[in-house]
């Protein structure tokens, strides 16, 4: 930032009613830290913003002082676009009001809200509609890049429960986008990964969910771990859309309900939701116990709430991390043997692959219906490498990438948006596939000058 950019300041500042933190403020190291530690950036202005009229402020200054600008929801983007060296940070952290209309089933959420704001608000009247794995993630960048979790069989991607949204342009003004309002916007907002504005307020269509539901994990030993991923196959290839099971492989974390000498021990675990009725969960599940030997075991009925936050704790925020994805439309045993040969050379105790099925309620839209344009994924799998030096960077990431080469063969070529690295940028358009060309004409329509490019970035048409 230049001398008289510094001098302006005080413009910024007048009239704004968050904080606006600067570099050598107490509050500012705190400000720049997010989820992945391996994100290290210092940007001249973290505005951290109370109101919508505060994002209009903040977009304004970046735009008309010529500042990089980047948006921060929860900041749990892996590549770490929540910030930017030198500019300005729009930080909705701070915005997270939520407000449930149970007769009508709709909530309306601002910005900077988390997963777990999201559900504590929507749970309190037995509703929820389908978000991620881990509550300390933001609605912000989970709905934009589309949003798939515990739910989504049932009830299809994030961006598919998407009712509304107000939206900050480029412009600086104020907009709703919905199916009649601004309705290109709209369609570009639901899994085009925030190139279009600042999304200060959410609305989303809400089920009656629970509140308690059969949930939890069965672990087998990485030995059966073949015999397990291929029956696994099959269970899920005739699951109802309300049952959903995932596989994950790792070394088994010190669990109560497992014995202590399988701790440590690599392992493969399905973690599972039933979404309706949990005694007809108990009877669809009964399968899963003839998978192979069972280490361990702890499912039972349990609040949505307290699900939504089982994997919490394993994905705290303040380790590195790097990942790599693959959407996957089949499962293929070349794949089982190549998961099994990676997952047999974890490189930390932190590591993990999982797969995530989805399929049902997000593979029924036109892949067209929305900018989240995968519908032909009906698995996704996420090598999570993450450890806590940075000496072991190398060999992390070295993994991860070996990994990613080895699978890429049983892959289907797609990406999601929400989980690419910095370094992937040859993978964007992957991500957006043959709704490119539509959001390149969006982007131009809302943002011309590519003000919001700290993101998988889609370039004005
Ligand atoms: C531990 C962990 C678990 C995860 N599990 C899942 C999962 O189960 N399912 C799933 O679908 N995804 C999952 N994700 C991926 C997640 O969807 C993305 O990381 C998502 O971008 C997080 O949103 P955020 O607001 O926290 O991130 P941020 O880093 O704050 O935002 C990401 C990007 O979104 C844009 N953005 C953020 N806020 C706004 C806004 N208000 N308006 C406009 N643009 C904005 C910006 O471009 C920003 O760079 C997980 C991520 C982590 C770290």
């Amino acid at each position: 930032m230049t001398t008289s950019q510094a001098g302006t300041i005080e413009q910024l500042k007048g009239g704004f009613t968050g904080e606006i933190l600067l570099p050598g403020d107490g509050a500012y190291d705190s400000a720049r830290q997010i989820w992945n530690a391996m994100i290290d950036k210092r940007p001249a202005i973290i505005a951290r913003c109370a109101t919508t009229s505060d994002v209009v402020r903040g977009v304004n200054f970046a735009r008309d002082k010529g500042l990089l600008l980047a948006v921060r929801g929860g900041g749990h983007h892996i590549a770490g676009n929540a910030l930017c060296n030198d500019g300005l940070v729009v930080d909705l952290s701070k915005m997270k009001a939520a407000h449930v209309d149970p007769a009508g089933r709709r909530v309306t959420i601002e910005g900077g809200a988390t997963l777990a704001d999201l559900d504590a608000a929507t749970q309190a009247h037995g509703l929820a509609t389908p978000v991620g794995i881990n509550s300390t993630t933001g609605i912000a960048g989970l709905t934009l890049g589309g949003g798939f979790g515990w739910l989504s069989r049932k009830y299809g991607m994030t961006v598919d429960n998407l009712e509304s949204a107000e939206v900050v342009t480029a412009a600086g003004e104020v907009v709703r986008a919905s199916a009649t309002e601004h309705s290109d916007l709209f369609w570009a907002l639901r899994g085009g990964g925030g190139n279009f504005g600042v999304v200060t307020r959410f609305e989303f269509r809400l089920h009656p969910v629970g509140p308690n539901v059969l949930s939890g994990l069965i672990v087998y030993p990485f030995s059966e771990a073949k015999r397990v991923l291929q029956q696994y196959r099959d269970f899920v290839a005739k699951a109802p859309d309300e049952l959903t099971v995932w596989t994950v492989l790792r070394q088994a974390p010190p669990l109560p309900f497992l014995p202590a000498e399988v701790h440590g021990k690599k392992i493969i675990a399905l973690a599972l939701i039933h979404a309706d009725d949990p005694e007809e969960g108990e009877r669809l599940i009964k399968p899963l116990h003839k998978f192979g030997t069972i280490l361990g075991e702890h499912v039972g009925v349990q609040p949505y709430l307290a699900w939504q936050q089982t994997f919490d704790p394993l994905l705290t925020a303040g380790a590195r991390n790097y990942w790599k994805s693959h959407n996957l439309s089949k499962l293929e045993d070349g794949l089982f043997d190549a998961i099994i040969e990676y997952a047999g050379k974890l490189p930390s105790p932190q590591c993990e692959i999982f797969i995530a099925a989805i399929g049902g309620a997000t593979a029924r839209p036109a892949s067209d219906s929305a900018a989240y344009t995968h519908r032909d994924a009906t698995f996704v799998m996420n090598v999570h490498s993450r450890w806590e030096n940075q000496e072991d960077d190398k060999h992390g990431i070295g993994w991860a990438r070996d990994f990613f080469n080895a699978t890429t063969p049983f892959a289907n070529g797609g990406a999601y948006v929400n989980f690419l690295t910095a370094d992937e940028g040859d993978r964007v358009r992957a991500a957006y596939g043959p709704n490119y060309e539509r959001l390149a004409q969006v982007k131009r329509r809302y943002d011309p000058e590519n003000l919001f490019r700290m993101n998988q970035n889609i370039a004005p048409a």
